[in-house]
């Protein structure tokens, strides 16, 4: 693909390219595609990769939710059991379980569909005991992908990442 010379350094793309999927579109291709979804996305990611003359093997697939929000998502397990969304500074926000059970795969992605709005509105669950919790007071709580409300940073977390800072 020609694009641009301004476009790279060193060879390769200075930009990000991402693929993105309405979640309306995404949980459907879930349901229905389920079996090869994980597959097909990777071809789409390589190709990606190959067309954009990307360096790294980061796959950029990001959900949009109601509000037009986006998220990175990674759908994980053969064919897959799970779809895990993080915020774009890769907050943890959810998890759907998908089995085979459709009625239980639906209330378990429209969970994670609630959560992202919830996020767009500026609040998000902790991920230690599930409290919906106003966003901008705990950022700054946080232990790898987890973010943590007052009480489960001050009772657990808040060590833990100490020790693993300065030990
Ligand atoms: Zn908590």
């Amino acid at each position: 693909m020609n694009y641009p010379d301004i476009f790279k350094r060193n060879n390769h793309s200075i930009f990000v390219p991402m693929i993105s999927f309405h979640y309306r579109d995404l949980f459907k291709l879930i349901l229905e595609n389920g079996e090869n979804l994980d597959k097909d996305l990777e071809i789409l990611r390589k190709e990606m990769k190959i067309a954009t003359n990307q360096q790294y093997d980061d796959s950029h697939f990001v959900v949009s939710n109601i509000y037009g929000d986006i998220f990175r998502f990674m759908i994980i397990g053969k064919p897959y059991s799970c779809l895990s969304i993080w915020n774009m500074t890769d907050f943890g926000i959810g998890k759907a379980i998908i089995t085979n059970n459709r009625e239980e795969a639906e209330k378990n992605l429209n969970d994670v569909k609630k959560r992202m709005e919830i996020y767009t509105e500026g609040k998000i669950h902790c991920s230690g005991c599930d409290s919906i919790e106003d966003y901008n007071h705990i950022k700054s709580h946080r232990w790898f992908a987890g973010i943590y409300c007052d009480s489960c940073w001050e009772t657990k977390y808040k060590a833990i990442e100490a020790k693993e800072n300065y030990s």
